[in-house]
């Protein structure tokens, strides 16, 4: 296992990247929108680390031609993709030119997108008409009163439950049916059953196509953050109206590619932790033989480009932390 020290390793963000294999959105490849980590809220599950810059300003953060240049290349290098997935290193829909990416992007493919989203800014109109290109819309509703909202989201001042909450129900009363809502569920934060029965009581009112529990996989942002029991899983699907159990990590095995192995599973790991199979497929499907790609994985590891962590007896690979994305928060 890596030392904290090489987890200090910088990493350069990629505009696109993938396909990963994933249980909700099949091969997906991810589009950044924003600079990591540029974010409406500050989660203590955050596995992207801390939000370095706090923000609900939306503006032009990278310009659309570079990322759907990026987009267009991992596309081209695809065997097969079932959705381009716009998931950001922060929020996507603080960028202001996120309608613009999708709908290029649309003009040249004619697969599905689809957005995820923390959900915060849906209060805005031209956010709401943004998101409503999307095939498939992602936000989280992890929280279902003030107290909880604020305790897990760490929002910025502007942002009260309250009103993310009107943006939601906005979001929903016309798109309810392309609107996929994901409940992270986070030990001793949103788990108990009052909690549980708030969030029920908004789902239902919101009442979206899917309904998805999830649970920390990465290291998060506050380091004592646990993933939830199963008695608390359990409970969360009796409590939570349609809501479907996601919290297992992707097991799928990659697809074959020929881009640059390292880079190619830096940019993955970036946003998805891979399993050592599935690690060590990025390296065969580009030609090497299993010890090879033993060596190689191994190697990176020894570099700090990626980081091996243990999950509950499992080892998963995950990008190397920039600094910037330290566990600073308590
Ligand atoms: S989990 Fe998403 S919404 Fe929360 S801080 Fe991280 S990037 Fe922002």
């Amino acid at each position: 296992m890596a030392s904290d020290s090489e987890t200090e390793r910088q990493c350069e963000q990629a505009l696109a990247f993938g396909p990963v294999p994933s249980r909700r959105l099949g091969m997906s490849i991810g589009v950044n929108v924003v600079p990591r980590k540029v974010c409406s809220y500050n989660c203590v599950y955050c596995q992207l680390g801390r939000t370095t810059k706090l923000t609900v300003e939306r503006r032009v953060y990278t310009p659309t031609d570079p990322i759907v240049q990026a987009v267009r290349e991992k596309l081209a290098q695809a065997s097969h993709t079932d959705y381009v997935t716009v998931i950001g290193d922060g929020e996507p829909t603080l960028a202001a030119n996120l309608g613009d990416v999708r709908g290029q992007i649309a003009n040249e493919w004619s697969g599905r997108t689809a957005l995820l989203t923390n959900g915060s800014l849906l209060w805005m109109s031209d956010v709401r008409s943004a998101a409503a290109g999307f095939d498939a819309v992602l936000p989280t509703v992890s929280a279902g009163d003030q107290a909880t909202f604020r305790k897990l989201h760490r929002p910025h001042v502007s942002l009260s439950f309250d009103r993310c909450v009107r943006g939601l129900k906005s979001f929903c009363a016309e798109y309810a049916d392309r609107t996929w809502a994901e409940v992270m569920l986070v030990r001793d934060f949103n788990d108990s059953q009052r909690s549980l029965r708030a969030i029920g009581s908004l789902i239902k009112e919101l009442n979206p196509a899917e309904v998805h529990i999830t649970a920390p996989v990465r290291p998060p942002s506050v380091s004592t953050i646990q993933p939830p029991t199963s008695e608390s899983v359990e409970l969360a699907l009796r409590e939570i109206p349609g809501s479907v159990d996601f919290t297992h990590p992707e097991t799928s095995e990659m697809p074959e590619s020929r881009a640059n192995p390292v880079q190619h599973l830096v940019d993955i790991t970036g946003t998805h932790p891979l399993r050592r199979e599935q690690a060590l497929d990025v390296f065969v499907n580009s030609g090497m033989s299993g010890e090879e790609a033993d060596e190689a994985l191994d190697s990176m590891v020894r570099s700090a480009a990626v980081i091996a962590l243990d999950r509950k007896g499992e080892v998963f690979y995950v990008r190397g932390r920039p600094k910037a994305g330290r566990n600073t928060f308590k």
